[in-house]
């Protein structure tokens, strides 16, 4: 049985989390958190920490030091019942191509312990308007169609964390767009939180009600996407960008 939680829990808290490889810092003392009903931004440059930071919330990585908290459950202490809160979907994890819609949206359901598995693929094949690829092997689908059913996998479970990194990559702008709805929906509707990874500054701006700058591990900035940049004297999110790529010590030191 779930522990009743407060709505004031967030979804995720993230305390000064840190993963070295030998003298690689990866992550660097990371802190935040992501709150019910909201879509935080994860930038950065290539190599800036983004994914062994959502690797490590996946329970995949051990952190080196720190903690998370998943609806206020100890990931370290209490895995399996933390992990239960969580949902994944990346474009470098595509779902078995040679198995059908449904094949797969099974075998995940199995994992997850979804119960009556059956009614709930058919909900989401009608949200995810994928009833006409049920019985398709998803290796054949279009990258767009692929995203939808990796969505569909991600919410077999009802996570209150969804973890999206980079959603939308390879997608065209109709299709990005379309995904991008149905993420806003997912925590519109629900109680859910998000935390998306992207480098498509107009998508940001668009979709995420806050986002966190990291570079080589750190966190250097956060907040609003659509106020931050002129907050530090830029014109655009993508100036912003890469003035923390190239010189992250001039906002380190303001
Ligand atoms: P991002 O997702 O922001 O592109 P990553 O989290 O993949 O960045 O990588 C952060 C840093 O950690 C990079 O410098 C990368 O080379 C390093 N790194 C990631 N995984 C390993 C590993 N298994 N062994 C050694 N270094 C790693």
């Amino acid at each position: 049985m779930k522990p009743e939680v407060s709505p004031s829990t967030p979804v995720l808290a993230v305390r000064e989390l840190r993963k070295a490889y030998g003298d690689t810092v990866a992550v660097d003392g990371v802190s935040f958190e992501v709150a019910r009903n909201e879509i935080v931004g994860l930038l950065g440059p290539n190599g800036a920490g983004k994914t062994t930071t959502i690797n490590m919330v996946l329970g995949v990585l051990e952190p080196t030091a720190g903690s998370i908290h998943i609806q206020g459950v100890d990931l370290a202490r209490h895995r399996s019942q933390a992990l239960e809160f969580t949902n994944f979907a990346a474009v470098y994890a595509p779902l078995p191509g040679n198995l059908t819609v449904v094949q797969n949206l099974r075998y995940f359901g199995m994992i997850y312990g979804v119960r009556d598995i059956a009614t709930r693929i058919e909900q989401l094949l009608k949200e995810f308007d994928l009833e006409r690829f049920r019985d398709t092997k998803c290796g054949v689908l279009s990258s767009g169609e692929q995203t939808r059913v990796a969505l569909a996998k991600a919410m077999l479970n009802r996570p209150s964390l969804l973890l999206l990194d980079e959603p939308t990559a390879s997608l065209d702008p109709a299709t990005a767009r379309d995904i991008r709805a149905r993420i806003k929906d997912f925590t519109a509707k629900g109680t859910g939180g998000v935390l998306w990874t992207s480098h498509n500054m107009y998508e940001v701006e668009e979709v995420c009600d806050r986002v966190l700058f990291v570079s080589r591990g750190k966190v250097l900035l956060q907040g609003n996407p659509r106020t931050l940049p002129h907050e530090h004297g830029k014109q655009s999110l993508e100036e912003l960008f890469i003035t923390v790529a190239r010189e992250p010590l001039a906002l380190e030191h303001p």
